[in-house]
């Protein structure tokens, strides 16, 4: 930091205070975890100083053949670790991740027939009329994913994101009553829709999902199985979820990112079926530039550290803990989508504590503990403001915490949200973002955090 304060003070000021927050406050937003030191420190060297376009041996760049190492390594890891039989480290985030599973579902499905159909070799060869008609017939295919407001991602189809505007797309939801997945509905839709890629995966959603129906379901219609588990990654890795549970024997495409449960850099990565392989492969040029040479190898070292044995206790412990974190709200009187969690998150209504998520959000942090608002199924308050929080065990289990430090949590959260007062702001005017906290809640949660 010393170094970073001679040039720019600001920056190792805000680095310096960042620990500090870290540090303070109980982090359980669900998709942040800690990394460790070999990580961070990988991500900080020289490697970043690398331009490596293209693929591994095949580089559009002289001088790759560190950049080929660690590549290859952080491939080669995630092969192992996840049983997969081709792996794309790539790209820089979750959602190039999505973009480059896409766009290589489009290029294995619909440009490569296409193509062979019209006896050009690339789309360098097309006339201008030919390409106009490829271009139409790529813009023309269907998705079906997850709702966002059942826990879905925003990549999955959600209009705002680039993924609800380049296809035709529909959204399968969660059962009313249950708020659970429900696979005839999921079938039914899809049969009606036909979709050319059905996307499984989530980011708010408390449960497993049975990957071996949503194959079924995906061969029975002739899509494509593209499962996003970047939120439960880690779990597949630390063998918590196994057989119709993984996603990987059943996906053809498998995205993930690798800084959420995983506990690696942030970076996401796609596998693949070697029917798929070929077209995630062109992932650079398709979709992206140049790789991030040094993130690539940080990679190789999260994905090193996941296959030591000691991460299927830390993995087993994130549902463990779960399990404790849903049992001590249910104890204590509140709401939970679903009910519970089998996973690695759980969904906190807190309309039953009269209050929007956004208020809830705001009056936790003010008390040190930091969670994120989301919506709830069939939302009233939409998603800004919503009427849930999400809270995610990862990043605290990896600090140690246990089933007995996470009843704790459940306390802490219950109490402050039993102390604040919804609808008005501080000085009195009634406003749909304001809350009130109780006196002496914030100092009292804070003393808790701390002894924690
Ligand atoms: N996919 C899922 C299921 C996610 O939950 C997220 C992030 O929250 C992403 C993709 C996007 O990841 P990133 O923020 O790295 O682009």
């Amino acid at each position: 930091l010393e170094v970073i304060a001679s040039v720019e003070p600001r920056v190792a000021d805000a680095t310096r205070a960042e620990l500090a927050d870290q540090r303070a406050s109980l982090k359980l937003i669900a998709s942040e975890n800690y990394a460790s030191p070999a990580v961070l420190l990988t991500m900080g060297t020289w490697l970043s100083d690398k331009y490596a376009e293209g693929t591994v041996g095949h580089r559009f760049y002289a001088g790759c053949q560190n950049v080929d190492t660690v590549e290859s390594l952080a491939a080669e890891h995630a092969r192992e670790l996840f049983g997969a039989e081709y792996a794309y480290a790539q790209p820089h985030s979750g959602i190039d991740a999505n973009l480059v599973a896409f766009w290589s579902i489009l290029a294995h499905r619909v440009e490569g027939p296409w193509l062979e159909k019209a006896g050009a070799k690339n789309v360098n060869d097309l006339t201008e009329a030919d390409w106009e008609e490829l271009r139409n017939e790529l813009g023309n295919q269907r998705l079906l994913g997850m709702n966002l407001d059942a826990g879905g991602h925003l990549t999955h189809g959600f209009r705002p994101n680039i993924s609800g505007k380049m296809f035709h797309q529909q959204q399968y939801g969660t059962d009313p009553e249950t708020g659970l997945l429900d696979y005839d509905a999921v079938r039914a839709k899809a049969k009606e829709f036909r979709p050319l890629i059905l996307v499984a995966g989530y980011s708010a959603y408390p449960r497993r999902v049975n990957f071996a129906k949503m194959r079924e379901i995906a061969d029975e219609v002739g899509a494509t199985l593209m499962v996003d588990m970047a939120h439960f990654a880690g779990l597949v890795a630390g063998g918590v979820f196994t057989g119709e549970e993984n996603p990987v024997p059943y996906a053809h495409v498998v995205t993930t990112t690798t800084h959420k449960s995983l506990r690696g850099p942030r970076g996401g990565m796609v596998l693949a079926t070697e029917e798929y392989a070929p077209s995630v492969d062109r992932g650079c040029p398709m979709v992206l530039g140049g790789p991030l040479p040094h993130v690539m190898a940080a990679k190789a070292v999260a994905l090193a550290e996941a296959r030591r044995p000691e991460f299927k206790t830390y993995a087993q412990q994130v549902a463990d803990n779960a399990q404790a974190l849903a049992e001590g709200f249910l104890s204590r009187g509140a709401t939970l989508v679903t009910g519970g969690t089998d996973n690695h998150l759980v969904l906190v209504d807190v309309s039953s504590f009269g209050l929007t998520g956004r208020q809830a959000e705001s009056a936790l942090l003010d008390a040190g503990i930091v969670t994120n608002r989301n919506s709830v199924p069939a939302d009233p308050n939409g998603a800004w403001y919503t009427s849930g929080i999400r809270l995610g065990t990862p990043a605290l289990t990896t600090r140690g915490f246990g089933k007995d430090e996470f009843d704790r949590v459940a306390d802490l959260v219950v109490d402050v949200l039993r102390s604040t007062e919804p609808g008005t702001t501080k000085a009195g005017a009634p406003s749909k973002a304001s809350y009130v906290l109780a006196d002496g809640v914030a100092e009292r949660t804070h003393a808790a955090s701390a002894e924690l």
